[in-house]
């Protein structure tokens, strides 16, 4: 591999956890993202029980229950909402639960929506306690509370909106309030994809983006991608740089090959801080039970990231296993990096 193609290749270093797109990432991404529900790949029983939902609610000429999504990043939420918006031809408002500082703002946002809107919150479970006890009444009686004035002179106005749909998005169901949860009408629990879903998705982006991909090297891309759409997409993106540099118009099985090897990812789909955060429980906490929270702190990384980003996949993919005690390295993860695996896992 020439030095251009491998400094093009590794350009927005580690491509799982790019945490910051560039703005040729947002537009390109932009372009990926599925726009109907029959774009949607993957998902089956989710796609039917949405369809019939949106049907019901169309032939009602009402707006859609209030729709909770969870999973974590990079499994299609933002796209479902938007898909929504679309198939019950309304707008929708995008914001996320950090970005919501004041009930101030959520009072603009909501006062703004015309009947039948989705507005999407990503991070739901980031609300603050102030802001949430301000959306109850809104997603219930589509009412709000506000008061006006001061001391003896304080009035409490009810204000009522249109009626929306409020799409909230979580990686962690577990964080939100059980008051929050219990008023939304409709769960969907996104998980990881399966490889020929994530294949048929490279497939689609390369139509989309002009680079062929063969069938076998769609699947390799597929297999190294964690089970995330986005990380798929991600991958693509990088090895149609390579193939562009290195003049070929197709990309088949040796390119993707090596092109993934080059970025770091496994033949097993990990990447360096998988690697990182399982060599970390095999050598330093001897395989296990060890806290999330320790392995942030060891890796000097943020708690948030491995346990949405990174543990995630490890538990689904059978690498880590969960206990009272905390995390623990599987017979798996010990055969990942060729170690001795001794231990019982029973006792634990
Ligand atoms: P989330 O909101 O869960 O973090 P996104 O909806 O932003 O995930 O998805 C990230 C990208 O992955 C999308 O822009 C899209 O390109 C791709 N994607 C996600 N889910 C699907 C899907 N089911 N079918 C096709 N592409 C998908």
């Amino acid at each position: 591999m020439t030095e251009e193609a491998r400094e093009i290749l590794l350009k927005g270093s580690n491509p799982c956890r790019q945490v910051k797109e560039t703005e040729d990432d947002i537009v390109v991404n932009l372009s990926l993202r599925p726009k109907k529900l029959s774009e949607f790949v993957g998902h089956k029983e989710i796609v039917d029980n949405l369809k019939v939902s949106l049907q019901a609610a169309t032939q009602r000429k009402e707006p859609l229950e209030h729709l909770l999504l969870s999973g974590p990043p990079g499994l299609g939420k933002t796209s479902l909402s938007h898909i929504i918006a679309h198939e019950m031809n309304t707008k929708i408002t995008a914001t996320s639960g950090p970005a919501i500082e004041r009930a101030g703002d959520l009072i603009g946002i909501l006062t703004n929506l015309e009947e039948g809107d989705i507005l999407f919150i990503d991070e739901i479970h980031r609300l603050s306690k102030v802001v949430e006890e301000f959306l109850y009444p809104a997603m219930e009686n589509f009412q709000i509370d506000f008061v006006i004035d001061k001391g003896q002179f304080a009035r409490t106005i009810k204000f009522n909106l249109k009626p929306f749909t409020l799409v909230g998005a979580t990686t962690r169901t577990g964080l939100l309030a059980a008051p929050l949860r219990s008023r939304f009408g409709i769960f969907y629990a996104l998980d990881f994809y399966r490889v020929e879903d994530l294949a048929k998705i490279v497939r689609n982006s390369s139509k989309v983006l002009g680079m062929e991909i063969d069938a076998q090297a769609a699947e390799e891309v597929a297999r190294r991608a964690r089970g995330t759409p986005r990380i798929a997409n991600r991958l693509f993106r990088r090895i149609r740089d390579y193939a562009q540099v290195a003049k070929k118009n197709g990309v088949d099985l040796d390119l993707a090959v090596k092109s993934l090897d080059e970025l770091g990812i496994d033949r097993a789909g990990l990447d360096e801080l998988d690697r990182k955060v399982l060599r970390l429980v095999l050598d330093t906490f001897s395989g296990g039970p060890v806290g999330v929270e320790s392995i942030a702190a060891s890796l000097n990384e943020e708690t948030d990231t491995i346990a949405d980003t990174v543990e995630p996949y490890l538990l689904k993919a059978g690498y880590l296993k969960r206990t009272s005690r905390g995390r623990l390295a599987t017979k798996l993860a010990y055969e990942h990096f060729g170690i001795k695996y001794e231990r019982q896992e029973e006792l634990f």
